[in-house]
């Protein structure tokens, strides 16, 4: 008897229908003698309404009074689908993250899972029960709700397959599979039959939602075999996130990640003498925003302008406190652009390769995108562009780099 770990996401449970066809779909595994673990997302849209109604009554969030309420969106999902289980004839049990205990850290709002209780799912288990366990919630030492970050049930369910040792750890959404990049900004995109890890990994953390990033680097660490798969059940096996790299001429390029959270600021005419960077990057950290790419340029009468980008919410916080700093430091002046986006091209196979990032740079140039910033790592490079070019450049980056065609 097999063990799996089957994750739904919010439109895939976004209705009292799709919760019926979900609980038929594992009541057919569950017939067939395998063990089914469901992780349910709260309902589309859900989290986001309630985020809404905490900003109308406070803009500055209260992260342990957020996660109370963020919670709430996992337990009604799993409460209607243990009750259309029940209703199928099919014997299930719902627990919240706290009941399972999936304990957590104290980060509310972005909490880690340390350790999972397997003691409760276990014995329901072998009762012959399908167990529901509400995703993207914990609980912490001191009995507080915690949540993982935005799309954190994917996490739960990968840590859920680690803790009880499953075969397989399905994540049912609303496409088919991963793709080269996201159908809905180019709909020629492609569906991958496998991306390796490493690819999964870069995609997720440069802004492929498809995946949270940290239920990719639970399961490249534990090796969970992992599939993204369509919520609608059609056939086919979806997206197989393996170590194993294709036997095939690999391509160059496997996906194009793109980020719209992104915003970008830039300190001029800063003083250049040791200990700038971090007299500009600590007062940030302090504020716990997280910088992503950073670029720092001499000019000719020897000052630094530095730039670098944080996610678009903090924005604001963030010119507030580098204006600080450029009083602090004598610097020249703060300016900042929240309407930029992040692409990127990923892949393996460009490891072995050179000139891919001339390829790309030529190709946004003919198109007359100017690039604002650019990063590399060994299987990445990611440009800064204006949010208006975000569609042209990943259409046209996706075409040139023949993505299109089945390589695969
Ligand atoms: P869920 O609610 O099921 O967790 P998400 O919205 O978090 O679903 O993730 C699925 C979405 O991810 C898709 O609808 C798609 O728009 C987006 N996406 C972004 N990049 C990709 C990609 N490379 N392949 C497939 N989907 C992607
Ligand atoms: N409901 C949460 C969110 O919308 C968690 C998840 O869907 O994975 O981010
Ligand atoms: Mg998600």
């Amino acid at each position: 008897m097999a063990v799996f770990i089957y994750k739904f996401g919010g439109t895939s449970i976004g209705s009292v229908e799709r919760i019926k066809a979900v609980a038929k779909k594992i009541k057919q595994a569950r017939d067939q003698g395998d063990d089914i673990v469901a992780v349910v997302s709260a309902m589309s849209g859900e989290t986001d309404r309630l985020t809404s109604l905490a900003k109308e009554i406070q803009q500055q969030s209260i992260d342990r009074e957020m996660d109370v309420l963020l919670s709430t969106g996992e337990q009604v999902t799993m409460s209607l689908l243990s009750m259309a289980l029940i209703d199928l004839g099919c014997p299930a049990c719902s627990y919240t993250g706290g009941q399972v205990r999936i304990l957590t850290d104290s980060m509310h709002t972005k909490a880690r899972i340390r350790e999972i209780d397997d003691k409760n799912i276990k014995a329901d288990l072998g009762k012959g029960n399908v167990v529901v366990v509400a995703g993207f919630q914990g609980i912490d030492d001191k009995g507080n709700i915690t949540t993982l970050g935005r799309g954190g049930s994917d996490t739960t369910a990968v840590a859920l397959a680690v803790a009880l040792k499953a075969d397989e750890c399905h994540i049912y959404t609303d496409v088919d599979g991963v793709y080269t990049t996201d159908p809905r900004v180019e709909p020629k995109a492609r569906r991958l039959k496998k991306i390796t890890f490493e690819e999964m990994l870069e995609m997720a953390s440069l802004g492929s939602k498809v995946l949270q990033i940290r239920a990719v680097e639970f399961a490249g660490k534990y090796n969970v075999t992992l599939r993204v798969l369509s919520s609608s059940f059609k056939e086919g096996s979806g997206t197989l996130i393996t170590y194993e790299e294709s036997q095939m001429e690999r391509a160059l390029i496997s996906a194009i990640a793109f980020n719209r959270d992104e915003a970008k600021l830039t300190i001029t005419g800063v003083p250049d003498l040791p200990g700038v960077a971090s007299k500009i990057l600590c007062p940030i950290a302090d504020k716990n925003i997280e910088v992503d790419m950073i670029i720092q340029n001499i000019a000719a009468d020897s000052t630094t302008d530095f730039t670098f980008t944080v996610h678009r919410n903090d924005y604001q916080k963030s010119k507030e406190v580098l204006e600080q700093v450029c009083r602090d430091l004598g610097a020249k002046q703060v300016t900042g652009d929240d309407s930029i986006v992040k692409i990127s091209i990923v892949g393996v196979g460009m490891r072995s390769h050179a000139g891919i990032a001339s390829n790309m740079f030529k190709v946004l140039a003919d198109e007359g995108i100017n690039i604002r910033m650019i990063s590399t790592s060994e299987i990445k490079i990611s440009v800064v562009v204006d949010e208006k070019y975000l569609e042209l450049s990943v259409r046209a980056l996706h075409k040139a780099f023949g993505l299109e065609k089945e390589n695969v």
